[in-house]
């Protein structure tokens, strides 16, 4: 069975993250979102907002799973017996980031990591601007699927 792991804050999950997800689950049998849980970030929405976001938007898709998860994503990738990562690409600073995490990743572990790019359409849209609409009284419409709700 092929099984990725889409590791990711998704504070909140946007389209971009969507296209990527949707675009992925030709290639595999199962994915799963997992969000990491980091100490030292801030976040906008709790992390059960954000699982349930997710899980709203692929209440109809058994191949998508959501998880969350604090530690390395390789030790993640070893507990759920996950073989691939699944991450996306929208510009040179994504590449050089990704590139070094894949490698090390690669260097402590056999999992592969593989690499979608972004769509034209979706290429400029990233959590942290939607938070900053949303700091501002801005409408996200467009942005976020519908399940991601403001109170
Ligand atoms: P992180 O905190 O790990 O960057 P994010 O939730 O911001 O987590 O992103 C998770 C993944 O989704 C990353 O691989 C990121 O490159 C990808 N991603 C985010 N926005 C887009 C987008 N608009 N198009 C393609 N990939 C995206």
């Amino acid at each position: 069975m092929k099984r990725a792991i889409f590791p990711g804050s998704f504070d909140p999950i946007t389209l971009g993250h969507v296209d990527i997800i949707n675009r992925a689950l030709p290639l595999f049998d199962e994915i799963i979102i997992a969000i990491g849980i980091n100490a030292d970030k801030k976040y906008m929405f709790t992390l059960e907002e954000r699982v349930k976001f997710i899980e709203e938007n692929y209440i109809n898709e058994p191949k998508i799973k959501v998880e969350t998860y604090t530690g390395l994503t390789i030790d993640v990738c070893t507990k759920l017996n996950v073989d691939f990562i699944l991450r996306g690409l929208r510009n040179p600073a994504d590449f050089e980031f990704e590139k070094a995490i894949a490698q090390t990743n690669r260097k402590m572990s056999t999992i592969e990591t593989v690499f979608l790019l972004t769509s034209a359409e979706t290429s400029y849209i990233s959590s942290s601007i939607v938070r900053d609409i949303l700091r501002n009284g801005g409408n996200v419409k467009g942005f976020v699927p519908e399940s991601v709700t403001i109170n």
